[in-house]
C-alpha cells in the first residue's frame, strides 16, 4: 500500500450517482486530491448505474435535465447545446425535458474528466469498518485510516425473487449478466417480464421488436405517476416538516416515506409505449409457480390459471436497503443505532450516523440509506445534491421536533 493510500480525510464507499456527487463537491472545496477517496468495487465511476440502465433498455431518464452530476443545475443543458444535441432533451408534459441516457452518461463523464474524479478511485470492495479514533476501513485490497467516510452504496445489490421463480436458465433477473436486453432472449421468444415499475416495463418494451409476444405480468393493476414522489420532496422545508417532525428512525418516519414513495409506478410517457407495442399486452395475476416443460416454461397464477411461455424476466427491485451485510457490519462494530426496520439513525443536520450513545460518528450517508433524513428522492439523483449540502455544509442544529426554516 503507497503511503498516499494509508490515510485520508474523506474516503467515500461507492463510486455512484452519488458518490460520485460527492467526490466532486469535496474537489471542489478546499480538500487536496490526497485527502480523497473512493472505494468502489468495481472500480469505475457510474459503472453500476450504467449496466442497470442498459441493462432494462432504458433510452431517456426519468427525471429532468438540472439533475445531474455536475455543479450547475444547467450544465447538463449548457453542454447538449454545445454539442448540438438539444434533441436529446425530451419534452415531457407537465414536467422539464429529460434527457437520453447517452447524453446524461457523457456529460457526466465529461464532468468526471475535467474534475480528475477517475483518479481518486481505487477497485476494491470494502468489508468493515472499525476504530475509536480515525476510522479504519477494511477492503479487499488491505486497510485505509480515514478521518470521515461517506457510506454511497447505493441500493441493495441482493435483488428480490420470488419464491414461486426457483433457478432455471430461463428465469433470470433483469439485473442478472448478460446486461443488454437483445441479449436476454432469442428471437421469436414468448417473453414474461414479472414486476409493475419503470424498469419492468421499461424492459418489457425494449424486448418487443426480438420477441414473439411479451406479457407484463404484475401482481396488481398499473399505476401511472410522473415521478417517483410529490415534488415537493425536493425542498429541505417540506422535508423537515414531514420527517424531521418524527423521532430520528422511527416508525412513524418509515411509514411516512412508504406512504409518499410511489413505488412501482410508470411515467405516462413509457405508458404511451406499452399501449402502441402491439405484441405487448399487460395482465395482472399473482404467479405462483413456474415449472420447466418440454415446450418451455408452465406459469400458474393463484386462481390456477395456466400460462406457456419461453423466458421470464424479474423485474421485482431489490432487498431492504436496511439489510445489506455491510450495514449490519458496520452498525454492529461501531455500535451505530439503528431504528425501525434497521433504519440507520442520522443526525438532520449533518447526516452523521449516531452511535447508540447519542454521539455523532464520523460515518456520515447518503443515497436510499439515508432516506430517514433525506426524505422519499434520498436514493434518486437530486437525493446526491442535498446530502451534499447537509454533509458538507451543515445547518445549524435545531430542535428535533420542531419545523425548521428552509435551507438556502
Ligand atoms: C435503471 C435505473 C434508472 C434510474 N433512473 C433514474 C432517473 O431517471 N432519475 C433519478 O433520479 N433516479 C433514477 N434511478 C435511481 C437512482 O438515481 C440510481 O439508482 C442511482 O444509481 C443511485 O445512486 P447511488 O450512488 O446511490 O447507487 P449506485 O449507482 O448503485 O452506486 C453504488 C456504488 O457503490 C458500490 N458499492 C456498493 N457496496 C460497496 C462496497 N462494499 N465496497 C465498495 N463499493 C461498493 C457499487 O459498486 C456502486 O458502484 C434509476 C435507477 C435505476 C436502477
Amino acid at each position: 500500500m503507497s503511503a498516499r493510500d494509508s490515510e485520508v480525510t474523506w474516503l467515500i464507499v461507492g463510486g455512484g450517482i452519488h458518490g460520485t456527487y460527492i467526490a466532486r463537491e469535496l474537489k471542489e472545496s478546499d480538500i487536496t486530491p490526497d485527502d480523497l477517496m473512493v472505494v468502489d468495487s468495481k472500480g469505475e465511476l457510474l459503472a453500476s448505474f450504467r449496466r442497470k440502465a442498459r441493462a432494462c433498455g432504458m433510452e431517456t431518464l426519468r427525471s429532468n435535465y438540472v439533475q445531474h452530476i455536475g455543479p450547475s443545475p444547467f450544465g447538463l443543458e449548457r453542454f447538449a447545446e454545445a454539442k448540438v444535441r438539444d434533441d436529446e432533451l425530451i419534452s415531457t408534459q407537465n414536467s422539464q425535458p429529460r434527457p437520453t441516457l447517452d447524453l446524461f452518461v457523457e456529460y457526466a463523464e465529461q464532468v468526471i474528466e475535467r474534475f480528475d474524479l477517475q483518479e481518486l478511485v481505487r477497485e476494491a470492495t470494502v468489508t468493515g469498518i472499525s476504530g475509536d479514533g480515525p476510522l479504519i476501513v477494511e477492503t479487499t485490497t488491505g486497510s485505509i485510516r480515514a478521518a470521515n467516510v461517506v457510506l454511497a452504496v447505493g441500493p441493495n445489490e441482493r435483488f428480490n425473487r420470488p419464491a414461486w421463480a426457483g433457478d432455471m436458465d430461463r428465469v433470470s433477473h433483469v439485473w442478472d449478466e448478460p446486461t443488454a436486453p437483445p441479449e436476454r432472449i432469442e428471437d421469436g421468444e414468448r417473453v414474461w417480464v414479472i414486476g409493475g415499475g419503470t424498469t419492468a416495463a421499461q424492459f418489457a418494451t425494449s424486448v418487443a421488436d426480438q420477441a414473439a409476444s411479451v406479457v407484463l405480468c404484475s401482481r396488481s393493476p398499473l399505476e401511472i405517476a410522473l415521478r417517483e414522489a410529490d415534488p415537493r420532496w425536493l425542498n429541505w422545508q417540506y422535508i423537515t416538516k414531514q420527517l424531521h417532525s418524527l423521532p430520528p428512525g422511527s416508525q412513524a418516519r418509515y411509514d411516512r416515506l412508504r406512504k409518499a414513495r410511489k413505488k412501482g409506478t410508470i411515467p405516462p410517457y413509457l405508458q404511451r409505449e406499452l399501449d402502441k407495442t402491439d405484441n405487448l399486452e399487460h395482465h395482472h395475476e399473482e404467479l405462483t409457480m413456474v415449472l420447466e416443460t418440454r415446450d418451455g416454461l408452465r406459469l400458474t397464477g393463484e386462481q390456477g390459471a395456466v400460462h406457456q411461455a419461453d423466458r421470464v424476466v424479474l423485474a421485482t427491485g431489490f432487498e431492504s436497503v436496511y439489510d445489506q451485510p455491510l450495514v449490519e457490519r458496520i452498525a454492529s462494530k461501531l455500535e451505530l443505532e439503528r431504528g425501525h426496520r434497521g433504519m440507520p439513525v442520522l443526525e438532520d443536520s449533518t447526516l452523521a450516523w449516531r452511535t447508540r450513545d447519542g454521539e455523532c460518528s464520523r460515518i456520515f450517508v447518503t443515497g436510499r440509506l439515508a432516506e430517514g433524513s433525506l426524505g422519499a428522492f434520498a436514493g434518486n439523483i437530486p437525493g446526491a445534491r442535498r446530502a451534499a449540502e447537509r454533509i458538507l455544509n451543515p445547518q445549524p442544529q435545531r430542535n428535533p421536533h420542531q419545523a425548521a426554516s428552509p435551507s438556502p
